[in-house]
């Protein structure tokens, strides 16, 4: 009896040693990858060439938006509009081959509330994230800025257990990361990690093309061009190809050139580009190769 229960107990400890392993970050080898807007069509134009590039590598990528959209449009609103967008999100998550989920917080009412930074700190422990990308608190929109303080406030959160107890604590601190903006106060943005997305752009076009409430309808109407949009549905992808493409700036080409070399980095055609975030882990040049492996290929 003694000797069964020893190994039993052995067994059990060995057994439990496989799962912890299991769920260690980063022990596949491979990258997770959570990238956080504030409306589910942010992350999409933010990161979408990336993460189609992560997709196609087998990584796991997940977009978060921290509220349902449901006011961004000029006709519809409340739980018709949400319901849409959330069917659109799903839509272009398939095209983009990423797991897409939607809070349902309200559109155009985000505060930075301890209930929301839980939400966002359950969202990446369940996600098991390595790397986490949200806009930086200085946009244009307070539903954007708010959802970059709400992530910068679950950075290191992630880690400490008796925050969200119900949910287990991540063992370290992932990577943290902003998206690309043009805004220059108090700082501008600093590509710290650029990213060619070339060969995945007509892919990213075709996946944002899935948010029709928002390409061709809402972001329209509120920059006075809907006049623009193509009336025929096969004219769409090429003309969002030309309106929603990223302008590579001088600091993007200088960061291109570092990753990729200087010729290839100077002929890159499209490209997205992130900053590190001081809150999160701090890698070198070697870490960040490792969490993005399409640099320099
Ligand atoms: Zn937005």
């Amino acid at each position: 009896m003694k000797t069964i229960s020893r190994r039993f107990l052995f067994l059990t400890i060995f057994i439990q040693s496989i799962i912890i392993a299991a769920n260690a970050q980063q022990d596949t080898g491979k990258v997770r990858i959570i990238m956080i807007g504030a409306h589910p069509d942010d992350c999409d134009q933010d990161g979408g060439g990336t993460a189609i590039l992560f997709a196609k590598m087998g990584y796991a990528v997940k977009f978060v938006s921290v509220t349902n959209g449901d006011a961004g449009h000029q006709t519809m609103k409340g739980k018709e509009l949400a319901k849409r967008r959330f069917a659109e999100a799903q839509e272009a998550g398939k095209r983009f081959g990423v797991a897409y989920d939607v809070l349902d917080n309200h559109d155009g009412q985000l505060l930075p509330t301890l209930d929301v930074r839980l939400q966002i700190i359950r969202k990446i422990r369940e996600w098991n994230a390595d790397v986490v990308i949200a806009p930086r608190p200085n946009d244009y929109h307070p539903d954007h800025r708010y959802t970059g303080v709400l992530v910068q406030d679950a950075a290191y959160m992630v880690a400490v257990p008796d925050v969200a107890p119900e949910t287990p604590a991540l063992k370290k601190n992932p990577v943290f990361l902003y998206f690309q903006d043009g805004f220059q106060r108090p700082n501008p943005f600093r590509p710290d990690v650029a990213i060619d997305i070339t060969t995945s752009f007509d892919q990213k076009i075709h996946a944002l093309d899935a948010h029709e409430s928002q390409m061709y309808e809402w972001l329209p109407w509120i920059g006075h061009y809907l006049d623009q949009v193509p009336a025929n549905k096969n004219d769409h992808e090429k003309w969002l190809a030309q309106t929603r493409d990223t302008k590579i700036t001088p600091a993007v080409r200088e960061s291109l050139e570092k990753w990729y070399g200087k010729e290839k980095g100077g002929q890159v055609q499209h490209a997205e580009a992130f900053e590190i975030c001081e809150y999160g882990a701090q890698p070198n040049d070697e870490e960040i190769k490792k969490l993005f492996p399409m640099l320099g290929k």
